[in-house]
């Protein structure tokens, strides 16, 4: 059983468009076309038996077309769904209300794409109050191939919150890309041990020995499988955990345990 948790698709009629504007913001590829038709296709010709698609609330106003279709696909072709919020929602309460009650399992940050720091005032209420309703938070870490010249989440701002949080957002924080894009070193450094999750999206082709260090040391209770499909290939990214020889118990808790924790299908 494999479940790929950090996947991204986009409505039919503007997918194109948007992996062609993304593929020139951030100087990146695709795999494959971003719509949710596509992502299925690659679940089929991968072994990927389940994924989960994190979407980006860019603007306040998209949030509630963004949640809305997030709760009406969720669970439906093997694909479950996080909820969107924006620093900038006029009521976090009533949002994070509607996406528990909906059955999504968490949000998705983007502080790049959402221009705030993570450890803004703003973030830390909304993470304070998903935690308080069980909800996960999943946030991209580290660097953003659009955003070579500000950094928006550095392992710092990730100390401060789990300081700010102590108690609250325990084992509820999920960071993209094994804790930091692009900054392996800083990560092993600063956030190995912390009670967060961390995902492997987009780092195992650039940079696979640190990635296998930082699973090592952080350890496989607490890393969760996951390509950023159609930014990475899912089948790619299987062969690359396998190759790192970390036995079954290990790769039974990356590939599907941890994530089945998560999202409560146990
Ligand atoms: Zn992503």
């Amino acid at each position: 059983m494999i479940i790929d948790f950090h996947t991204h698709t986009f409505p039919d009629a503007i997918a194109d468009k948007t992996i062609a504007y993304l593929t020139e913001k951030g100087g990146i590829l695709p795999y494959r076309r971003g719509t949710l038709g596509a992502l299925i296709d690659s679940m089929k010709s991968s072994g990927v038996d389940y994924s989960v698609v994190l979407p980006v609330v860019t603007n306040p106003k998209q949030e509630r077309t963004i949640n809305r279709v997030s709760a009406e696909n969720n669970g439906k072709n093997h694909v479950f769904f996080a909820g969107g919020i924006h620093p900038d929602c006029p009521d976090v309460c009533a949002t994070l209300d509607y996406i528990k009650e909906s059955g999504l399992f968490g949000i998705k940050f983007h502080p790049d794409y959402q221009g705030v720091h993570f450890d803004d005032p703003r973030y830390i209420n909304i993470m304070a109050e998903a935690a308080k309703r069980g909800l996960y938070i999943v946030t991209h870490a580290g660097w953003d191939p659009a955003y070579r010249d500000h950094l928006h989440c550095s392992p710092d701002m990730i100390l401060n919150v789990l300081k700010e949080l102590k108690g609250v957002i325990d084992n509820r924080l999920i960071l993209a890309h094994l804790g930091g894009y692009e900054m392996p070193d800083e990560v092993l450094e600063k956030l190995i041990g912390a009670p967060v999750y961390m995902d492997t999206a987009a780092v195992l082709r650039p940079y696979p020995d640190k990635c296998r260090e930082i699973i090592l040391r952080h350890g496989a209770d607490k890393i969760l499988f996951a390509s950023d499909s159609p930014w990475d290939s899912q089948y790619d990214y299987i062969q690359y955990i396998k190759a790192f020889g970390l036995g079954k118990q290990a790769e039974d808790m990356i590939f599907h345990k941890n994530a089945e924790k998560i999202l409560g299908i146990l």
